[in-house]
């Protein structure tokens, strides 16, 4: 109790097929046996996990995510979110996106931990007849520093507000939460708000993802015997890139969205620094500085989990950039 828990992970993809055939070197390695990964031949970064080229999925989900949804049914908030550049695998991990290829790869995050929701619940049910539960899921994209419904394709430009209730939980108000009860409905509810999300040009990919995507499972248990209710939540992340303006040549409006892409990483990184440093604790955490720290702040710190998936690409043309994640992840524990 009392105890701060923020975990970070690194996980290195693999070279594309293009990579490959490009002649692209790999510049970073897991250290064998170790959480450490290793930059060139020299400079070594240690976390509370690493997973390498080879991982699957599942060995990603098992190890990182699994005992947050468990915590999540125990009555804990928890959040997960994936930081790196542009092309460096979060939205693969998150297992969010690419609703196309979605039948030859393995669940993601999102969806194992649906899966392993329900059959946690299903067995709380069994165990005990007295007590139920429901699921509601809303979906949020946060770009450039506004927030809009993805599951609300009507009022798409309706305007939502984060809200502090008197027990210090956050809202987001007028957002809409949709209910599911299976792994698969909460997957046709994302796709659809998939179509939604806010996707553009740059000379660095040709669709980077601009804006912060934002999945929130929110769970009530009820338990009729003595009529008491627990809620709990889960935040899945998937950030925007995390590449610099410079990087991307980046002028006008796309340079306007890197400054409030940079301003959110940026608080995002103050926060966990703050929650992870065993001398701040008790000090001033700087929610407020963003809307995406304001969003997670009743399940960033205090009882709640934390995961932070860092996602780097291995080849040597991102080097640059994989040392700033490799940096911004390693300052997080
Ligand atoms: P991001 O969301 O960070 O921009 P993506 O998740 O879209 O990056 O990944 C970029 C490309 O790399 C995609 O083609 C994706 O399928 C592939 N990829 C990412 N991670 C892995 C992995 N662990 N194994 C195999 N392919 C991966
Ligand atoms: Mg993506």
């Amino acid at each position: 109790m009392g105890e701060v828990c923020v975990r970070v992970a690194v996980r290195i993809r693999p070279l594309l097929p293009k990579e490959v055939l490009h002649n692209h070197q790999v510049c970073v390695r897991v250290v064998p046996d170790s959480a450490q990964v290793m930059l060139g031949s020299d400079r070594t970064f240690s976390f509370d996990h690493a997973f390498g080229p080879t991982a699957s999925q599942d060995q990603f989900y098992e190890s990182c995510v699994k005992p947050l949804v468990a915590s999540l049914v125990d009555g804990y908030n928890a959040t997960v979110f994936a930081y790196g550049q542009t092309g460096s695998g979060k939205t693969y991990t998150l297992g969010g996106g690419h609703v196309a290829s979605l039948v030859e790869e393995e669940s993601g995050i999102i969806g194992q931990a649906a899966a392993d929701l329900f059959v946690l619940l299903g067995e709380r049910r069994a165990a005990d007849v007295r007590s139920a539960a429901d699921v509601r899921v809303s979906y949020v994209e946060l770009y450039r520093e506004e927030l809009r419904d993805l599951l609300e394709l009507h009022t798409a430009h309706r305007e939502l507000h984060i809200r502090e209730d008197d027990r210090g939980n956050t809202v987001v108000v007028g957002a809409r939460e949709t209910v599911i009860t299976s792994a698969e409905e909460l997957q046709s509810v994302l796709e659809a708000g998939n179509a939604l999300r806010h996707t553009g040009p740059t000379q660095m990919n040709e669709r980077s993802s601009r804006s912060h995507a934002i999945v929130t499972v929110q769970l009530t248990q009820h338990n009729h015997d003595d009529g008491s209710v627990r809620s709990s939540k889960l935040h899945l992340v998937d950030l925007a890139g995390s590449e610099r303006a410079a990087r991307t040549g980046n002028t006008g409006l796309r340079l306007k969205e890197s400054v409030h892409i940079n301003t959110g990483l940026l608080a995002l990184g103050n926060v966990i620094r703050a929650l992870s440093d065993p001398h701040r604790r008790g000090n001033h955490v700087p929610y407020r500085d963003a809307k995406i720290t304001r969003l997670l702040r009743d399940s960033l710190g205090g009882s709640a989990h934390t995961l932070m998936v860092a996602c780097v690409s291995p080849s040597h043309h991102n080097v640059t950039e994989t040392l700033s994640v490799l940096q911004f992840a390693s300052r997080a524990r």
